[in-house]
């Protein structure tokens, strides 16, 4: 499918993307944040969290060594953070119930890479730096799958 991109100026304009994002999900999505180290991943992760919790200023760490960070979104919605770039293989993430972790919550996984491939709604957002449209700048490449291309459509089109 074709990707959704879009031009990001600034940090700000990332936490925008993150706010918009945030109304399209639903228990059990996943939404995977891939591109380089300093693309944004967690800055992108966090204006979800806090709108998913409805909490403007939660502090919202890099979950670099924890792997794993659970949040509770408003309305008792379970958001689960995870940075996987340290993971050290398959096993660990049964280690870290991974899978119990985000079943039924909102996911969002930084260097999803390590994951095996999954069937339920995926949301792909590849961040870039972009560095010919400015000095912040990010180019974000978005895919929807499993159900969740049709939601994004959608919202567009709003
Ligand atoms: P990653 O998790 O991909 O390694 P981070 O979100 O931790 O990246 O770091 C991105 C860094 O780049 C932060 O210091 C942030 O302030 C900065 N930054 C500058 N411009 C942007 C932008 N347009 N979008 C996201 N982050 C930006
Ligand atoms: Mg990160």
């Amino acid at each position: 499918r074709i990707p959704w991109e879009i031009v990001l100026p600034d940090e700000s304009a990332t936490e925008d993307l993150g706010r918009f994002l945030a109304e399209l999900l639903r228990p059990g999505d996943l939404v995977a944040l891939s591109g380089g180290l300093g693309g944004g991943k967690t800055t992108l992760a966090r204006a979800l969290i806090r709108e998913l919790a409805d909490a403007p200023d939660l502090d919202v760490p890099s979950p670099t060594f924890t792997l794993i960070q659970p949040y509770e979104g408003s309305g008792g919605v379970p958001v689960v953070h995870a940075d996987l770039y340290r993971l050290r293989g398959p096993d660990e993430l049964v280690e870290l119930g991974f899978d119990e972790a985000t079943e039924r919550a909102i996911a969002l996984v930084e260097w999803p890479d390590r994951l095996p491939p999954r069937s339920g709604p995926v949301l792909a957002v590849d961040l870039a730096l972009k560095p010919d449209f400015g000095p912040d700048a990010r180019l974000a490449r978005i895919i929807g799958g499993g159900g969740m291309a049709e939601r994004l459509t959608r919202a567009r089109a709003l």
